[in-house]
């Protein structure tokens, strides 16, 4: 089953409103296991409308349009479907109920003219009340068996779904009505997990689950390179939730004796600094940071964890060396003979953090971000980063490729990570 969206508006064109019905859309079917090839917006405009619908019903099943059922001239998407589907337009009493109540509840005197525009409705198609506004949804059949208007037919065996635009509207007819009408069309679901690994570039862990990749059918799996980290779905086609699971496991179990430690987690919700703060939790460690070229940047990541206060005592921010000298008591003579970025200035700021601060853990980073301040010996994107926990001390060297911006960003993954390892 292929389905396709097309959202109408102009606003969309325009840039004026984000299109966040076909992502919703798109999360949708993907959880029910429906392929989506194309999602298409289009103006609020009949030529293009028409053109467009034809074009989605000659190239997938399900068709879901959104926008344009409203009351107003430029809302147009039924009357352009009935014209592509040719069938008539007809009134619907319920939907006529439903309008009077709608704006009797609302104590209009009267209901606008332009409103009963709105219970009109696709002849041979299925109602979908709306119960947060006027605009029923439809959904229409092009199959043999809705013996409507068959014999004058355009496409056969089509889904078409009518929603209104605002994302309030549709988001609860889409859950209660279409999802279980959906269901039935494809029986079955897709299942998938998420295995997270950071340390290890993407193009090696791509190499490492080659072999995986060509030999699969279900499930399927995806590498995605993602800041610095590497995630890997394994989604399985299953009919039930408890079969998915026993499809994917066998592949999960695999890439778990691959990958290793690597591994950071195999929960789709958390992120990296999610287990390392539950980590430190557990362990009643205390952290301090000492952030050079990073400024902040890691403690910043840490307090995005509620319940960071649990586990992050302080942070440093030490950018020059007087600063990394009288907060860190990192010695002029190291600065001086081995230089800022250095593993020993690294070691020094991570020990002097954990000491001043009396933590049992620290993490800190001293790194040349650049554009500027690379030289031959100590490239753009050399950094070190020093952690100790509980007075045992390890200082990572790590070349990063990138801007400043990147540079920094990887750094705080890695740092992270070594403190989790
Ligand atoms: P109305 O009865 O409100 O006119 P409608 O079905 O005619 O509803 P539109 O006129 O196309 O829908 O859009 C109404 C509003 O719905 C837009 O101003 C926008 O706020 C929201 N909306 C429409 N399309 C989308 C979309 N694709 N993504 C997010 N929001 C949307
Ligand atoms: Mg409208």
């Amino acid at each position: 089953m292929i389905a396709e969206f097309i959202s109408v508006g102009t606003e969309i064109l325009l840039g004026n409103i984000v299109n966040t019905n076909a992502n919703y859309l798109a999360v949708k079917c993907a959880e029910l296991g429906i392929s989506n090839f194309y999602q298409v917006s289009v103006g609020d405009n009949e030529d293009r409308l028409s053109q467009t619908l034809n074009m989605a019903l000659s190239r997938s099943d399900i068709v879901i349009l959104t926008g344009g059922l409203g009351p107003t001239k430029d809302d147009l998407t039924k009357e352009v479907t009935a014209k592509v589907l040719q069938r008539n337009l007809i009134e619907d009493a319920r939907s006529k109920e439903r309008i009077m109540k709608y704006f009797k509840d609302r104590k209009f005197d009267a209901i606008p003219e332009n409103n009963w525009k709105q219970a009109l409705i696709i002849e041979g198609s299925l109602v979908i009340d709306n119960h947060n506004g006027t605009a029923p949804g439809l959904i229409v059949k092009t199959d043999e068996s809705n013996d409507v208007v068959s014999h004058m037919n355009p496409y056969n065996n089509k889904v078409i779904i009518l929603l209104p635009g605002p994302p309030n509207e549709l988001i609860p007819m889409f859950e209660s009505d279409i999802i279980p009408f959906l269901r039935k069309l494809q029986p079955g679901i897709l299942y998938s997990e998420m295995v997270k690994i950071c340390g290890i570039g993407e193009s090696k862990a791509e190499i490492m689950v080659q072999d995986l990749i060509e030999q699969q059918t279900n499930p399927t799996i995806a590498t995605y390179a993602k800041n610095g980290e590497v995630h890997i779905r394994i989604t399985a086609a299953a009919d039930s939730e408890e079969n998915g699971k026993l499809l994917v496991k066998p592949l999960v179990d695999e890439l778990k004796r691959r990958f290793t430690t690597a591994i950071y987690t195999t929960d789709e919700s958390e992120n990296l600094e999610d287990v390392v703060v539950s980590m430190l939790a557990k362990h009643h460690i205390r952290l301090t940071t000492a952030e050079s070229c990073t400024g902040g940047l890691i403690a910043g990541r840490i307090v995005n964890v509620p319940g960071a206060s649990a586990v992050l005592g302080e942070g440093f921010i030490t950018y020059s060396n007087e600063a990394k000298q009288k907060y860190l008591k990192v010695s002029a003579q190291t600065l001086m003979k081995y230089g800022a970025v250095s593993k020993e200035t690294a070691a020094e700021m991570a020990q002097g953090a954990a000491s001043v601060s009396e933590s049992n853990a620290s993490l800190a980073v001293t790194g040349i971000a650049g554009p500027d301040g690379g030289t031959e010996e100590k490239p753009v994107g050399l950094v070190y980063i020093g952690c100790t926990v509980n007075g045992k001390i390890r200082v990572k060297e790590c070349r990063l490729k990138g801007n400043r911006q990147k540079i920094r960003d990887l750094t705080v993954i890695y740092a992270l990570d070594l403190l989790r390892n």
